[in-house]
């Protein structure tokens, strides 16, 4: 038998501690500081811009749940030290009562947490970032507020992105700032995103791009946002620059330079028999083939998975991520997996591209709509680093053959004359994902 400790018990943990209580006979002590677990971040733009009914879908666990399981569950208390040598972790609830709980395997799953740039102002009311639950009840309570007619949306990541739509949906002014001269540029190539940039001012959403901030301005509540170009009236703002590991706890581990602790391929730390999991964590990217820093549920999950297995004695390596991700705003999809052509140029690959644009089904079908592929790939070994889409029709399943793709090293040549369905009610004969292919040098 085994004491197993998890701290932190959000997607990461609830992931490992399920995967844990699916093990007859150990002892599973889970502790969060927050007051709920498994909360989906990825609703509350749907939520607060009320294209769902309300919050109550957004859990898909609870304490309970996991009580119910044979876990001893401590909410509302914080992880405050671990002894690695005593094999410690001390821990204080609310009350500030503290107990000192021994472990033979440790899980951090500590996560991520918001960056708050140091700006004059930051700390004025009503300037909010998106990350807890109770974050999205104070930006939906915000927007509920009439006397908020406008609100600056700071950062076109993807949070950024989605925040300013469901701001745009509540009936305020959204303004829209980011530093670079587009949206979603992490993730996307620029003949992409200036469809999305289109979407998003037809949408109703003032883009201000190249455009850094410098200060918030305000008497106890915000009522301005000053950038390097200009000064604009709002009565709220949003904070959604990104991420950073949570490293509160993790000194002393090794870690990456943004202090993400360094796992191997079984999530296991520089400390023997501790694992690290979800935002807290590397991942091995397949398509750089190097430590990664990618803040994803889905990575969350996974890696927790494959960590609670070593923890309990089945030996499981990850297959690394390639970093699929995507996003629906006003209708428009975009779905990317692995580097985009500036991104694999700034990893130090040669990296080309082949671009393909058509409809998605035949001319003589009704509701159709153009879709936008690139596939990125290497000069030198012709292996795909990554592909891009993006159509107002749901092209989302086609990317996961592309991080398959990437994951087994294979090579553009190899996707020419792959067999590839073709039936009107979904795709043309002369499919994209042959012609873009077929188009590579
Ligand atoms: C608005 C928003 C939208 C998103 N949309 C998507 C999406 O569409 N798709 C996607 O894949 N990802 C999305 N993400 C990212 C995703 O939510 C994160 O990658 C995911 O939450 C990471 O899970 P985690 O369990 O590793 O960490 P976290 O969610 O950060 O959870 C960490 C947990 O640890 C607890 N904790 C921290 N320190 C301590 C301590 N000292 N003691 C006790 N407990 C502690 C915290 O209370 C928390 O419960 C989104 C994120 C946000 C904010």
């Amino acid at each position: 038998m085994s004491k197993i400790v998890l701290i932190g018990a959000n997607h990461a943990g609830t992931a490992a501690a399920n995967t844990v209580l699916g093990y007859p006979g150990n002892e599973l002590t889970v502790i969060d500081r927050n007051d709920n677990i498994s909360y989906l971040g990825c609703g509350t733009a749907l939520w607060v811009g009320r294209q769902i009914d309300g919050y109550e879908g957004l859990f898909y666990s609870s304490a309970d749940a996991l009580r119910g399981k044979g876990a001893r569950v401590l909410m509302e208390t914080e992880a405050k030290n671990i002894d690695y040598k005593a094999k410690t972790v001390t821990v204080s609830d609310k009350g500030g009562k503290t107990e000192v709980i021994p472990f033979d395997k440790l899980i951090i799953a500590t996560g991520s947490v918001p960056i708050i740039p140091k700006l004059p102002g930051i700390g004025l009311e009503n300037i909010q970032s998106v990350k807890l639950f109770q974050d999205g009840r104070r930006a939906n309570e915000l927007l509920d507020d009439p006397n908020v007619k406008s609100a600056a949306v700071i950062g076109a990541g993807y949070i950024g992105v989605e925040l300013a739509e469901a701001v745009q949906r509540r009936g305020k002014r959204a303004l829209l700032f980011e530093a670079e001269s587009r949206s979603l540029a992490s993730y996307y190539d620029k003949w992409l995103t200036d469809d999305m940039d289109s979407k998003l001012r037809d949408g109703g959403i003032e883009l201000h791009f190249n455009e850094r901030v410098a200060e918030f301005k305000g008497d106890k509540k915000v009522s301005a946002v000053v950038t390097d170009k200009g000064e604009y009236p709002i009565e709220m703002a949003i904070m959604a620059i990104g991420f950073r590991p949570n490293s509160e706890l993790t000194a002393g581990l090794d870690a990456l330079p943004n202090g993400a602790v360094k796992v191997n391929r079984f999530q296991e730390t520089s400390e023997r028999g501790v694992y690290a999991v979800g935002d807290c964590a590397s991942i091995w990217s397949n398509a750089s083939g190097a430590d990664a820093y990618i803040a994803l549920a889905t990575n969350a999950v996974r890696s927790g998975i494959v960590a609670a297995h070593n923890a309990c004695g089945t030996e499981l390596a990850s297959p690394g991520v390639q970093g699929s991700n995507g996003i629906s705003i006003f209708g428009y999809n975009m779905v990317s997996t692995g580097l985009s052509e500036t991104a694999a140029k700034k990893a130090g690959f040669d990296a080309l591209v082949t671009d393909f644009e058509d409809w998605q089904k035949p001319g003589f079908m009704k509701d159709n709509h153009k879709v936008k592929l690139r596939i990125v790939y290497d000069a030198k070994t012709r292996r795909v680093l990554g592909a891009q889409m993006a159509s107002h029709e749901n092209i989302s399943m086609g990317i996961h053959m592309f991080s398959l793709a990437i994951e087994g090293g294979v090579t553009i040549d190899k996707l020419k004359l792959l067999d590839i369905f073709f039936l009107p009610h979904f795709n043309q004969p002369y499919n994209y994902i042959t012609m873009a292919a077929l188009g590579a040098k």
